[in-house]
């Protein structure tokens, strides 16, 4: 029996997430067969996993138009668009609609373990590019599956993967051994076991995203509250305070993502959280009584905490593609054409030029990152970003290059320019290089006028060439 032409066989894409389900609609707008792989048992497992959290978008900005119009038939109504889900209302009232409209076209329990070309290892040239894709899979039930496919869309995320709390980005010394006191997550403190491990507790915060920020914001609720008492965080960060140091503020396009820097400064400035700066964890001991002590590459150690809440961001799980001729940037991690435009030594406005198959391609011809997953180390992925790319992927998947190169993205801007710095001068203003405004002044705590000060250096219409 002739083998099924490569064109007939189906697009697999890795992930019922936002991504990966926008990916599968258009496709088929393309005429073009998808199958979706997730590796959690329902569509949408990683953003259940912090269903607790509240988006910075409203629901407006994180339903992808194409979704929209397939699920319309099925006497679905978009929540109202100015209004902000959580994660588990993104999971439930769209990511699982969508799953469920899509039918056997999406398998769950469906864990992709490498990827590769028919007969063809990474190094064999010979016809490679006329070999469809083989995806190895293994199933929640212990099967194991090989399948055929005529590109490979990995919209797998990051979420699975998140960076240590070494500051080398190693994880330090005695993280493992620690692990109990240890989480890599946005704590849910709505969940009574959850509140009592950090209800009255000494909790450190690595890191100086949204994330931190939420959980600076959280914990600080908590010590406002009847059942709270005593609640303190420590904030470790490797760099000075700065301006931008708590985001956007009032100047970022997307206020809920401002308002969590502004959440986080209160905290600090209330003294329910103390900020360390400059701190770069080398070690994480046990003291006597079990409570965590962090040591610095500086020779610091600070007092015991209880808890320690890592959240320095996430990089990409590269190892079922080790088969494929990815090209990957060194810092990033992220398709070399696209991560000059998403470096955060560089960038830092949130904004990202419209970009798509192009930018998201690699030597081996037929295979996309999308999604979270396509900025690799890179932090201020959207949304949007990934349905405008995978619009673009899929158009050019099915050869209609003119719509495939016709990528159009407005992104809401941080309010914050120049990128993130050079991490180690940790009093060193940031803005060295990196896009177009002047560097901000360096802010003294407790000063909250000061914040809304550095904010408005920043030139009207945003940053980065606008
Ligand atoms: C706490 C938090 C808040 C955020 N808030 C916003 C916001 O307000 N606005 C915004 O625009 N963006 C936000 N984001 C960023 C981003 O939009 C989300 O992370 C979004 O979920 C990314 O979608 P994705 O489809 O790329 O990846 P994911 O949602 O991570 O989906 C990837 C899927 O792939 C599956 N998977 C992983 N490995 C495999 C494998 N080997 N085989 C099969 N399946 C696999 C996972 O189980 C997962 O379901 C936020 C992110 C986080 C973490």
């Amino acid at each position: 029996m002739n083998a099924p032409a490569t064109t007939e066989l189906p697009v697999v894409v890795i992930g019922a997430g936002p991504a990966g389900l926008a990916a599968a609609v258009h496709l088929i707008d393309q005429g073009i067969e998808p199958l979706v792989l997730e590796a959690g048992p329902t569509a949408g497992a990683a953003v259940r996993e912090w269903a607790h959290v509240r988006l910075f978008s409203t629901w407006g900005e994180v339903v992808d138009p194409a979704a929209e119009k397939l699920l319309a038939p099925t006497g679905w109504t978009r929540p109202d668009p100015a209004t902000y889900p959580s994660g588990g209302d993104w999971a439930e009232f769209y990511l699982q609609p969508l799953a469920d409209v899509l039918g056997e076209r999406v398998r769950t329990g469906a864990t992709v373990t490498g990827v590769s070309r028919a007969g063809r290892d990474r190094i064999v040239d010979a016809d490679r590019e006329q070999q469809p894709f083989v995806v190895h899979v293994a199933h929640a039930d212990g099967r194991e599956e090989r399948l055929v496919a005529r590109a490979v869309i990995d919209a797998s995320g990051t979420w699975a993967t998140p960076s240590p709390a070494g500051g080398s980005g190693l994880p330090a010394l005695g993280e493992k051994a620690a692990a109990d006191r240890i989480t890599y997550r946005v704590p849910d403190l709505k969940d009574p076991a959850v509140r009592a491990r950090y209800a009255g507790k000494r909790t450190a915060v690595i890191g100086s995203g949204a994330s931190a920020f939420t959980a600076l914001a959280y914990l600080a609720d908590l010590a406002k509250s009847d059942d709270g008492a005593g609640t303190k965080g420590v904030w470790i960060l490797r760099r000075g305070i700065s301006g931008s140091t708590f985001g956007g503020g009032e100047a970022d396009q997307l206020p809920a993502r401002g308002a969590l820097g502004l959440a986080a400064k209160a905290a600090v400035d209330e003294g329910h959280a103390d900020a360390v700066t400059g701190f770069r964890t080398e070690a994480i001991e046990r003291d006597t009584d079990g409570r965590l002590v962090l040591a610095g590459e500086d020779g610091r150690r600070l007092d015991p905490v209880d808890e320690v809440i890592v959240l320095t961001g996430f990089r990409p799980d590269l190892t079922f593609l080790g088969e494929l001729r990815l090209g990957l940037d060194e810092r990033l991690q992220a398709p070399v054409a696209l991560a000059p435009l998403i470096d955060p030594n560089q960038h830092s406005c949130g904004t990202v030029y419209p970009h798509g198959h192009r930018e998201l391609s690699h030597p081996e011809p037929g295979v996309y990152l999308v999604g979270m997953k396509s900025y690799g180390r890179a932090p201020t992925f959207l949304a949007m970003t990934g349905y405008e790319q995978v619009r673009s992927v899929a158009a050019a998947i099915a050869g209609d290059l003119e719509s495939a190169d016709r990528v159009e993205l407005t992104l809401p801007e941080t309010g914050v320019c120049g990128g993130a710095g050079l991490f180690d001068t940790p009093d060193a203003a940031e803005g060295d290089g990196g896009c177009c405004a002047p560097a901000p002044q360096l802010v003294q705590l407790g000063a909250p006028a000061q914040v809304g000060a550095a904010a408005e250096q920043v030139p009207a219409g945003g940053c980065c060439g606008s």
